[in-house]
């Protein structure tokens, strides 16, 4: 393969919302999209009918709002923002989610040697990628001291989370996507619907068949577009799995020619230099969310290694525009033309 290229995923239906198919008996495919978490939502349903398929829509994406509600490190109300704001003083008793959350959080840091840590939150709030700011250098290296989720003090009995250091901060920006779309998945099967597809930006979890019997298909974006028939460079069928996609054109901006973008390295402060992009196939959408992070920060060459590790599917696009698939995706992802 040589694509000089790198990814997003993105749902590669075509239309916005309303019905989109219709095969089998009494099935039909209806879509939904609504701003949440900051980002495009679109929830995709397998159903019997138009109102029950919007019923249940709109539950999972009251679903998506609760767990932003938690969850948002912008948020002053958030839990997240409560423990921040308690770090060095206090444990905070949080809702079940974010226990489970951040527990999960810490795991995966655990299993990439910190790769992966979300105690980033004392350097990724100095980042700011709307109004281009690019902190000071010895700003970033005074912080670095508040970088390290082993300090984070869990208690599951009392539901609390701690941070023993002032100062310290936790940023759940790399799983809470693939998380809220998991959550929004149980949501729409007690509400019994057979087949659905989650997609919160570029984190997507699918489950079931279409009336046709087939998976989801999801598209892998190219993220150096040069025009409109790049924009997918890879498709995926997904059946009963998430994938992620973390890349270095999702918040970034050029400042004297180099590109600062939003996923750092806990070692550095800095933006992770070894990717454009990751994609990650998991069970759960958390999972694929937080390794596709993961894998971007380790780069290339220890993310294979991590993936094998963990026994998940990934696709990496590395700085220079190289694409690697773990072997068991090779025969599950058809590559696009310019390949
Ligand atoms: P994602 O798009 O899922 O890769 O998540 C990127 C977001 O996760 C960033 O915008 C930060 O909020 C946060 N983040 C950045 N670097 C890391 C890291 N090394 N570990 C955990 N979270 C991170
Ligand atoms: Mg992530």
């Amino acid at each position: 393969m040589n694509i000089t290229c790198s990814l997003r995923l993105l749902a590669v239906a075509l239309a916005c919302a309303g019905i989109l198919s219709c095969s089998g008996p009494g099935e039909k495919v209806f879509r939904k999209g609504t701003v949440l978490m900051d980002t495009m939502v679109t929830v995709t349903v397998v159903a019997a009918s138009e109102e029950k398929a919007g019923a249940a829509i709109e539950k999972a994406f009251g679903v998506i709002a609760h767990l932003d509600g938690l969850l948002s490190a912008f948020s002053e109300q958030s839990e997240v923002s409560l423990v921040n704001r308690s770090a060095g003083i206090a444990p905070v008793k949080v809702s079940a989610e974010t226990l489970e959350l951040t527990a999960m959080a810490l795991d995966v840091a655990e299993k990439t040697d910190g790769a992966f840590d979300i105690t980033i939150g004392a350097e990724s709030v100095l980042w700011d990628f709307v109004t281009k700011r690019r902190p000071d250098d010895a700003v970033i290296r005074e912080r670095l001291g508040l970088v390290n989720y082993r300090l984070v003090r869990i208690d599951k009995k009392q539901s609390t989370v701690f941070l023993p250091k002032k100062g310290m901060r936790i940023d759940l920006g790399a799983v809470a996507k693939g998380y809220a779309a998991d959550k929004a998945v149980e949501e729409l099967k007690r509400q019994g619907l057979a087949a659905g597809l989650v997609a919160v930006a570029g984190d997507i979890r699918g489950y079931g068949r279409k009336p046709d019997r087939s998976g989801w298909s999801v598209g892998i974006r190219n993220p150096r577009m040069t025009g409109r028939d790049d924009e997918i460079m890879a498709v995926l069928e997904l059946r009963d799995r998430a994938v992620s996609t973390s890349g270095d054109y999702e918040r970034y901006f050029i400042l004297d020619g180099k590109r600062y973008h939003h996923i750092l390295d806990p070692g550095t402060g800095y933006p992770a230099a070894g990717c454009r992009s990751v994609s990650v196939v998991a069970p759960m959408g958390a999972g694929a969310d937080a390794f596709s992070t993961a894998v971007f920060v380790l780069g290339p060459e220890k993310g294979m290694a991590v993936l094998e590790m963990a026994g998940l599917e990934g696709v990496i696009v590395d700085k220079d525009g190289r694409v690697r698939a773990t072997p068991g995706l090779r025969d599950r992802i058809a590559f696009q033309g310019n390949n």
